[in-house]
Order: C-alpha cells, then structure tokens, then sequence
C-alpha cells in the first residue's frame, strides 16, 4: 500500500493560530521572563520586541544583527538586546514556523529546561496556520565551507533540508559523537528538540564566580561529573547521545537566522555559535553558491 507522505518541502508560509505565553528564567540574569509568542503577516519573519523598554524597540532574527556569540547566540538593534535566542529559534524553525512576533521582557530569552521542548509545547498549543504566501527557501548549488582551527561547517547542494553534526570531547562520556538526519517536523520533535544544554560542573561554577549562569541549576543544565564519565543530574541522559543532538538543536536555531530555510546536505564538525555565524556570513557573501526559490522550482 502507498504511504501518502508529508510534502519534503511545503510551499506555503506559515504562523500561529493564536497567541501563546511561557515563562521561565534567563541562564545568565536568573531573572524571571516572560515570552509572549503572537502570529504575524507572511513576509515578516521572526520578530523580537523587547517590551520592558522605552518604545518597545524591535529586532528582527536575522543573522546580519547577530553580536555576541559568546555563550549564546545575542541579536542586537541599536541600544537593543536580545541574548539566548538560539533554542527558542531552533523551536520555531524545527516546527516550520516563518512568521510569529515574540514579546519578551527581559535581555535574555528563558533557558526553561535547557532544550527546546518548553517552547515546542508552547507552540503547539499556538497551533500553526497556513499563509497565502509561498515560503521562499535558501537553494544550495555550490558547496560553500568555513573552517577555523580544526572546526568547521560545510553545506552541498542536495535537494531535501540533512543536517550531519559531529561533536568531539575528551571527557569520556562524549568522545566522538555524530548524528544525521533529514530536518523536518517530526525528526525535530522526536530526535532533537529535548536535547538539553551541558556543560563541565566546574566551568558552570567559574561562570557563577564572574556573575554568568546565575539561573543554571541541575533543571536546565546538564552537568557533566569531574570524573567526566557521569553526569550530576539525577534523572541522567535524556538521550544516550543527548550532546551532539543538543549541538543539532544549536545549529538549527543558528542557521534560522539566515532567514529563509536552508535546501542542502549542512554538515557541521566540532562548530559552536561564533562558527556558525562565520559560516553563515561567508554564506551570504557567496551569492554565487545559492539562489533563492520556492518549492515547486526544486525538483
Ligand atoms: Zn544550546
């Protein structure tokens, strides 16, 4: 019998059904913040408005107003910030989200659980609703590569959104981790999206000391035992390979700064934030290697 399958790429944009909020934290502060996640028109992306200041001032998530990527990815406009938006991105893109505004009263996006599951939920319960627009798609047709001291990130031309990720560490724990996949709702959801954010116990108690990762607790950060072979967390690994799925989920947020979705085989090597904003400039300063289409003219 004929599975009837999910279009690879969908043609049209899409937004939420309807507003949805959560709360939480930020990493950094350990201040409370409060997200309000709200539909937009087709054409406009994904917009941050920082409601706690004058004006409420807006900063599109675009990978040209990127500033820091330092810990975390921060989008900047003017005096505005906007820290940490990497998980919340990663949710939006993974949930084939293009246009929502995000209200947000805080310098910094809410760490929640330290993956990117809080804010799937969050949308879901927005649900998603079609636009009359076609969504427009970044098409790879040459390879392009940057690479810096050993890391690096490549894409190739293919025509399907695969996502190949490689991690290594000493801590015997991780060592050598690689994990593939095709990037659509249900990969996302199921293999990705849970992932949590880890770090070494004694770098999250350093970044305690200079006044950083004050909302860091066991509940959104996994903490990775001084004898590198456990972690302090009770509940344990979300995933025997949790680490190089939460580099995924990273690098899935990364790249939805470029604003349109990426058509081509993205293969990432021991990256990290400021890698994949390299990456992504050097992208765009190689016009010559993409084109901008719909679906219909992949084929
Ligand atoms: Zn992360």
């Amino acid at each position: 019998m004929k599975k009837i399958m999910e279009p690879k790429l969908e043609h049209y944009q899409y937004t939420l059904q309807q507003p949805a909020f959560c709360s939480g934290s930020g990493l950094h502060s350990g201040q409370k913040v409060r997200l309000g996640l709200y539909p937009a028109p087709a054409g406009t992306g994904i917009t941050f408005v920082r409601t706690d200041l004058p004006d409420q001032p807006e900063i599109p998530a675009r990978f040209d107003l990127v500033g820091s990527t330092m810990l975390a990815t921060t989008l900047g406009r003017g005096q505005a910030q906007i820290s940490t938006v990497e998980h919340l991105m990663a949710a939006l893109s993974g949930m084939g989200i293009d246009n929502a505004r995000i209200t947000v009263d805080n310098p910094e996006i809410p760490i929640m659980d330290g993956s990117a599951w809080p804010f799937v939920e969050a949308l879901r319960q927005a649900g998603r609703t079609r636009q009359s627009a076609p969504r427009t798609y970044l098409h790879i047709t040459r390879p392009v590569e940057y690479e810096e001291g050993g890391k690096s990130m490549r894409v190739e031309p293919e025509n399907s959104c695969r996502l190949t990720c490689s991690i290594n560490f000493d801590a015997e724990l991780i060592q050598n981790q690689r994990y593939a996949t095709e990037l659509n709702r249900r990969n996302f959801i199921e293999e990705i999206a849970k992932a949590r954010t880890f770090g070494y116990v004694e770098q999250v108690e350093e970044l305690w000391q200079h006044g950083l990762a004050l909302g860091g607790t066991l509940d959104n950060v996994i903490a990775i035992h001084w004898n590198r072979k456990s972690v302090l967390n009770e509940g344990g690994l979300r995933y025997k390979d949790e680490f190089v799925r939460h580099k995924m989920l990273d690098i899935i947020g990364d790249a939805a700064l470029a604003g349109a979705p990426i058509v081509g085989h993205l293969i990432a090597d021991r990256s990290g934030h400021t890698l994949h904003q390299a990456f992504l400039k050097k992208l765009f300063a190689s016009p010559d290697c993409w084109e901008y289409v719909t679906s219909d003219q992949i084929h």
